[in-house]
């Protein structure tokens, strides 16, 4: 069977080396040589965990992430979460998946994966974040040598509640930190975001490679348009409360090869993969309709009322479904409603 893959990205790069190594001719498009995608490059510990079981390469881990710290955007803090094993790591997320695409046969240039479709015998779309219909929302990220108040096993969030929903963050890299932020309708979010990080967490400029993408939410899965099979991104496969797209995107990649030159055992496993990612983005879909629906004080304050397991299951990546949405609605709307009631 031949087969084109349109994009080596995350899932693009893990798809195309698992059908080479399943004996599929595959030939491998990508706008660019080098993989630089800007990201805030952390994932739950959990994505480590499956990329080892499939064999796949592995990220180096920069910092191990084991405390959060949630703010509003005017500095008052909404929650503060520290476990003792780590729930996230930050990686060097360009070196990874340039890695990844060594010994794959890379043509260079942009191709719509509709062009392809009398070519090859299959396409997997892997193009990201622009192949994909949803909300998209301007994301901006820099890295910063001024570590500012942050500690290296920390990651940091501002949350904007309302319309313009969105977050600034400030994740430990190395010796850096890894900084950005995004929000609903707007298309310089570096202004607000650097103005959050200088008068609230100390970190005054020194940025550098300071760029811009964009990240979808409210994606609509679409995982298969004739002989066209999306993956990653580009298959709407990626969670709104937040932006997560790494775990998902090797998720789905894995899934994918799986279904493709699979064994009965692990066509059943990957179709299960898939369900459990859809339910997740179905999940994130809905929280984020109800956040905002909220103005930023009620959200801070649902947030705030979050039990430390809902927290855990949010950033460890575990809300999936409407049992899901209903535990975390209540959990966070049961302070809303006691605070209502106690200053009734
Ligand atoms: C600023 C920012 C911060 C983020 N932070 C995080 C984070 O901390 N953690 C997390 O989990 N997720 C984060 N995300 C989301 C995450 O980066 C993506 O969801 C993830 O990279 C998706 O992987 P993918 O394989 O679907 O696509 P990508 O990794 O986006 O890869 C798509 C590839 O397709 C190529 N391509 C595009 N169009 C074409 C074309 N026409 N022809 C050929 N090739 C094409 C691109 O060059 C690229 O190499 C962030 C996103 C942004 C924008």
């Amino acid at each position: 069977m031949k087969v084109a893959v349109v994009g080596a990205g995350v899932s693009g790069a893990i798809v195309a080396q698992l059908l080479s190594k399943a004996g599929f001719a595959v030939e491998v498009y990508d706008l660019a040589k080098q993989y630089s995608k800007p990201c805030g490059e952390v994932t739950p510990i959990s994505t480590l965990k499956v990329l080892r079981t499939h064999r796949i390469e592995e990220p180096q881990i920069l910092n191990k992430i084991s405390s959060f710290v949630l703010y509003d955007m005017n500095g008052a803090t909404i929650a503060r979460a520290a476990f003792s094993d780590p729930i996230w790591v930050s990686i060097d997320k360009s070196e990874w998946v340039n890695g990844l695409r060594e010994g794959l046969e890379l043509r260079v240039h942009g191709v719509h994966p509709k062009k392809l479709a009398s070519s090859y015998d299959l396409i997997i779309d892997a193009r990201g974040p622009y192949a994909m219909p949803g909300t998209p929302v301007v994301v901006w990220r820099a890295y910063s040598r001024t570590r500012g108040d942050i500690d290296p096993d920390t990651a940091v969030m501002f949350i904007n509640g309302g319309r313009s929903i969105g977050l600034v963050w400030a994740f430990p890299h190395g010796d850096e930190i890894n900084v950005g932020g995004g929000f609903v309708g707007v298309s310089n979010p570096k202004d607000i975001a650097t103005k959050v990080l200088r008068k609230h967490l100390n970190v005054h400029g020194g940025f550098r490679d300071s760029r811009f993408s964009i990240v979808n939410i409210a994606p609509r899965i679409r995982p298969r348009k004739g002989n066209i099979l999306s993956v990653g991104e580009a298959g709407g496969y990626v969670l709104s409360l937040g932006g997560e797209g790494i775990r998902p995107a090797v998720l789905t990649a894995i899934a994918a090869s799986h279904l493709l030159g699979g064994a009965d055992k692990s066509v059943d496993w990957a179709m299960q993969v898939l369900e459990d990612v859809r339910r997740e983005v179905v999940a994130h879909n809905t929280l984020i309709r109800v956040s905002r629906s909220m103005p930023q004080p009620m959200l801070a304050r649902a947030m705030s009322s979050l039990s430390t397991h809902m927290l855990k299951k949010w950033l460890g990546g575990n809300v999936r479904g409407y049992v899901d949405v209903a535990r975390f609605i209540y959990s966070g709307l049961r302070g809303v409603v006691a605070r209502r009631l106690s200053f009734g």
